[in-house]
């Protein structure tokens, strides 16, 4: 693990630097916490940001897709991009609109992505299914060739990068607190549901634990 990375003006954070995070451990567990990331890069001035997949090994983000789709054709053109990934841990209610806020950890990657081929590529492929499904890759059908050619995987360094975190309750002004209104924290979690089988899944079979234990660490932490 880099330890901390290093602020570079682009990643200096200017509002609330106090909850601004440099360090990699920090920045590698809101990665790996997320389901989602949301990609932004620009085609002709016009900026475009597209959610998708993601997964991550070490201090490698690896991002897959349709060979055919714009955001991977643009950036195996070596243009500038940016990653973000937004937990959202709770809504934060003050007494008055102006102070109501949102917990979160949230990361912002600052980068180039470089296509990958050939064993990398599948290592890719495995490392965003594993990041969504922890254990699928394993026993589900490998990729045949004509799917690995319709697929694209690029990998963006993690080495520019920043995290932010905001935890606890409202700021309220002093003038606002003898207020009968309630203000605190309406904590939000995503969590799994009861899994609903295929139409097709013959009856009794067993649902395998990679979903009943779905993002549980190996520990049995939930992640
Ligand atoms: C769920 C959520 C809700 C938010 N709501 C608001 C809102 O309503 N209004 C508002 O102004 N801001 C909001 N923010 C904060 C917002 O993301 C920016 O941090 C904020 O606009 C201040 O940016 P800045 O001018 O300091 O930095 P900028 O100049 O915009 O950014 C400089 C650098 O700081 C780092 N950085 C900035 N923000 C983040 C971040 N959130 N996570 C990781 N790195 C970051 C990046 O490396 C970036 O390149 C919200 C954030 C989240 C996650």
């Amino acid at each position: 693990m880099p330890g901390e990375l290093t602020k570079t003006p682009r990643t200096t954070l200017k509002r609330l630097p106090e909850r601004g995070r440099h360090d990699f451990e920090t920045i590698a567990a809101i990665l790996d916490e997320g389901l989602v990331c949301h990609i932004g890069f620009a085609v002709d001035g016009q900026p475009y940001v597209v959610p998708t997949s993601y997964g991550r090994d070490g201090e490698t983000i690896y991002i897959h897709g349709s060979s055919a789709s714009r955001m991977l054709r643009s950036l195996k053109q070596d243009i500038p991009m940016c990653l973000t990934v937004t937990l959202i841990d709770g809504l934060v209610v003050a007494r008055s609109v102006f102070h109501n806020s949102v917990n979160y950890r949230s990361v912002v990657v600052l980068g180039t992505a470089t296509e990958v081929e050939g064993a990398e590529k599948e290592h890719g492929l495995f490392v965003v299914t594993e990041h969504m499904v922890r254990g699928h890759w394993d026993v589900a059908r490998q990729p045949t060739a004509q799917e690995l050619k319709a697929t694209s995987v690029l990998k963006l360094p993690i080495n520019e990068a920043s995290a932010k975190v905001r935890t606890g309750g409202p700021k309220e002004d002093p003038a606002d607190l003898p207020s009968a209104l309630w203000a605190g924290v309406l904590p939000l979690v995503t969590v799994p549901q009861t899994p609903i089988a295929n139409g097709d899944v013959p009856g009794g079979t067993r649902v395998p634990s990679y979903i009943t234990r779905h993002r549980l660490t190996p520990d049995g932490a939930r992640k």
